[in-house]
């Protein structure tokens, strides 16, 4: 077996010391310690803060050069709204609303912290975990013009300079989105645009130029969003152009309307396809999973954050064989996630071969097991509880800090149970996939 020959000599040494000291600076700051206050993001790195708010979806994304992204705005406080346990507890407590959790997370980690401002935010879907549930007592907000939740919560602390969603501008496509909530979110969308300039744009699938980083976009050549799919159209794989998969006159779910994209950072890659289901009911047709269309153009990437917060319907065999993700992000909220059947699947080394680690936003809460045990039995709940003890974490805010560059990073799980970016616990580093520099593990 062939050895690299070492270095004879002390000069020979310092060199390596010297080349090792300098691309560590390249790439950029160390790793925190455990219980330490996470570092602030600086240029050049990619960070994706998976927030918890024990009640839905919410992710910030500071691109390299700073450029903002928040991607869906979390749901309500069900356990106050319905106290059965079913649901985890909302972090860091029942006192405030999810969508004030994410504006304070927000500003606590914006590059320009107190005068943050969100580039671009976006909702994969129109439902209450992603974009605020609007309840009766929802607060109104001072305009009086909308009803604070989830979205228009963050909105109306946070200056949103761009939306985008999947229904712009008339919401009716494949079919009318109405409902409450949705008059809420428009009358916001409305008085943003009237009153401090918001913009709003249709997410279109196949398109990388839609979402792109606002300040020194050409220091980033290695930085793309593709938009891979949303509304059944996914990306061909060819230029720009995609294809629809629902049938005309067909009513598809909400959750199979999500919008999906992948990110490239030098070798890094990310996916997000907010709700899309991958499994067909009985006797359903093709078109009724999207997961498998969308797998064929997104292909391999290093972290995934799963489809449908790992709900049974989500991450099928093909997909994951594909995608074969290095990290999982579980964003959980209910006692049913994730599936027995879909933890396999994510663990299983027939499916995809090589290392993986799950990182779950909210493990175990009391009350919860009892619900677990009536939707999959004793042994079921047993063998989950179980793997839960070996996840990589199971309870925070995670936090994917990308290398300047790329080619590798670090998992960092933040502790949820207050204002504060301390950290859990640091994983990693992890070479990205598609690392010119760094051999594969
Ligand atoms: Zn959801």
């Amino acid at each position: 077996m062939h050895r690299p020959a070492l270095p004879h000599s002390a000069r020979e040494i310092f060199l390596l010391l010297l080349l090792a000291g300098t691309s560590g600076a390249l790439r950029g700051a160390q790793p925190p310690a455990r219980g330490a206050e996470l570092p602030p993001w600086e240029q050049g790195m990619l960070d994706i803060h998976q927030i918890n708010t024990g009640t839905g979806d919410a992710a910030l994304f500071i691109f390299p050069d700073g450029t903002t992204l928040l991607l869906d705005a979390a749901g309500v406080n069900r356990a106050a709204a319905r106290p059965s346990n079913y649901d985890a507890p909302p972090r860091p407590n029942t006192a405030g609303r999810a969508g004030q959790t994410v504006a304070r997370y927000v500003r606590r980690v914006h590059p320009e912290r107190g005068k943050a401002a969100l580039d671009y935010a976006m909702l994969t879907h129109f439902h209450g975990d992603h974009m605020g549930t609007l309840m009766p007592d929802s607060p109104r907000s001072k305009s009086g013009a909308y009803q604070l939740t989830g979205i228009t919560d963050v909105g109306d602390e946070i200056p949103i300079r761009r939306m985008v969603d999947r229904g712009w501008p008339r919401y009716d496509y494949p079919a009318p989105s109405g409902g409450a909530m949705m008059l809420n979110y428009r009358a916001f969308l409305k008085w943003q645009a009237e009153h401090r300039g918001l913009k709003v744009d249709r997410f279109e699938p196949g398109r990388a130029d839609q979402i792109v980083l606002q300040r020194s976009r050409q220091a980033f050549p290695g930085f793309e969003i593709r938009n891979i799919a949303a509304n059944g159209f996914v990306w061909t794989g060819s230029g720009t152009e995609s294809r629809n998969r629902f049938p005309e006159g067909m009513l598809p779910i909400e959750n199979n309307c999500s919008l999906a994209f992948r990110l490239t950072y030098g070798g890094f890659r990310y996916f997000n396809g907010g709700d899309m289901a991958g499994f067909l009911g009985a006797n359903a047709p093709a078109w009724t999973e999207m997961e498998s269309a969308v797998a064929w153009v997104t292909g391999p990437v290093d972290v995934h954050a799963l489809n449908h917060h790992g709900t049974p319907d989500g991450a099928n065999a093909f997909f994951l064989s594909v995608l074969q993700p290095r990290i999982h992000i579980l964003s959980t909220y209910a006692a049913s996630q994730p599936g027995p059947d879909l933890l396999r699947r994510l663990l299983s080394p027939r499916i995809y071969p090589g290392p993986r680690e799950v990182f779950m936003t909210n493990g175990i809460w009391p009350g919860r097991r009892e619900h677990m045990v009536k939707l999959y039995g004793e042994p079921e709940t047993v063998w989950l509880l179980d793997q839960f003890g070996k996840l990589a974490s199971t309870q925070g805010h995670v936090l994917v800090r990308v290398d300047r560059g790329g080619d590798r990073y670090h998992v960092i799980v933040l502790n949820d149970t207050g204002d504060t970016n301390r950290v859990t616990s640091v994983h990693g580093p992890y070479p990205s996939r598609g690392a010119a520099t760094e051999t594969r593990r």
